[in-house]
């Protein structure tokens, strides 16, 4: 196994994207160790050791880093759209801390792989204005103009992250994340993502209802499944690539594509209700992964009507818990993965697309 004999520290470990990279670190034999301020919300991690931590101080960040060979920089004070953008001060000063500690940290504690996860949110704000135009590439961020707040920290984040590179030799990677979505992920409290919100009120409403939409719902995004990210996070560990990569989806749709998409899924016909006084972000956003294909020979495989199935079984499995998931229950395609939450009841089956998800989750309660 690729992992045998390597120890891993993921951080962020507690969070939606570090949860699945402990597991899948697991599967391939590494020694893992997770760092978070909190647990993983609905499962156990399947981390080695688990600290519980806050990164903003160095001292933590040196205790995490050591006798780690690789490590994974995923920790970050970040949300949905609505967080983001009414927290600019907290979550820029909170991310600085972070990043600049655990580079720190990686270097004194010779560690010798680095990965930080970047965002989209990099990216020009002018090159966002229209819903058609055509993917950013990553050579586009700089001269910069990123998302206020999250997305100037980001930017410097890498900046820093390629000095070290430069001036200490650190063994970097740098990669952007698109809107990454999937079961296990934040779905309420107001820092969940659009697929995991818009599966939630869908899970929630009757047929005939309204559904609440943020903006007019002609704003495109595109989406990429979690299994295609943690995929894509190993890949790119693995290669040496120092420069910076997009990881997405080209699959552009509206938000109101989105929304369709999940009523279709739950077999719910909805009327939407567009509030274009809520935050909707860029006008258009949509991933150029021509460099990423060029270094991998590989990119995110998942149709996003595929993963958004997944996801909207798994939430309306969690709102089912909790009395709030209104019929019909979510059709399961073939072949199935049992889904068992940690009551032990079995929840019923869900669809699997091939290597993306184990055959059973373990969901706690
Ligand atoms: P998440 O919020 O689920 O996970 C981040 C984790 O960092 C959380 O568990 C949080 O508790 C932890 N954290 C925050 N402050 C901390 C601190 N001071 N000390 C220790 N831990 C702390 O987010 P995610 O979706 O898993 O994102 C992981 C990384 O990927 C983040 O860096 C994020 O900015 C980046 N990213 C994510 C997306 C996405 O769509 N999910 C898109 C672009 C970039």
């Amino acid at each position: 196994m690729l992992g045998k004999g390597r120890r891993a520290l993921v951080t962020g470990a507690g969070g939606f994207i570090g949860h699945h990279l402990v597991r899948r670190l697991k599967d391939e034999g590494f020694w893992v160790r997770g760092v978070d301020v909190k647990l993983p919300q609905f499962e156990p991690s399947a981390a080695d050791e688990f600290q519980v931590a806050d990164l903003r101080f160095f001292e933590n960040c040196s205790a995490a880093v050591e006798d780690i060979e690789d490590v994974y920089q995923l920790a970050a004070d970040m949300g949905g759209i609505g967080y983001i953008t009414q927290n600019h001060a907290t979550l820029s000063r909170n991310n600085i801390l972070i990043n600049s500690h655990m580079l720190e940290a990686a270097r004194c504690g010779k560690a010798k792989r680095y990965f930080y996860s970047s965002s989209a949110c990099v990216y020009p704000a002018h090159l966002q204005n229209e819903t058609g135009f055509r993917g950013l590439r990553e050579s586009d961020a700089i001269p910069a103009n990123p998302e206020k707040g999250y997305g100037w920290e980001k930017l410097f984040a890498e900046e820093l992250t390629s000095y070290y590179h430069e001036e200490y030799g650190l063994d970097a990677r740098i990669v952007r994340f698109h809107n990454i979505y999937g079961p296990l992920g934040t779905y309420e409290g107001g820092r969940e993502k659009a697929p995991a919100a818009i599966s939630r009120k869908v899970a929630e409403a009757k047929p005939g209802d309204t559904i609440p939409v943020w903006g007019d719902g002609l704003q495109t995004r595109s989406f990429c499944y979690i299994a295609d990210c943690v995929e894509g996070i190993r890949r790119v560990m693995e290669s040496g690539e120092h420069r910076r990569l997009n990881l997405g989806s080209e699959e552009l749709v509206t938000v109101d594509r989105l929304v369709d998409m999940v009523c279709e899924i739950a077999g719910k016909r909805l009327r939407k209700i567009h509030d274009v006084n809520r935050p909707q972000g860029v006008r258009g956003r949509n991933s150029d992964n021509s460099l990423l294909r060029s270094v991998l020979n590989w990119e995110p495989p998942t149709a996003l009507h595929d993963g958004l199935a997944i996801t909207y079984e798994w939430i309306w499995g969690e709102l089912e818990l909790k009395g709030q998931a209104r019929p019909p229950k979510p059709v399961t395609l073939t072949p199935p993965a049992v889904v068992v939450h940690a009551n032990g009841s079995l929840l019923g089956t869900r669809p699997t697309v091939a290597g993306m998800l184990p055959t059973a989750v373990q969901t706690q309660h």
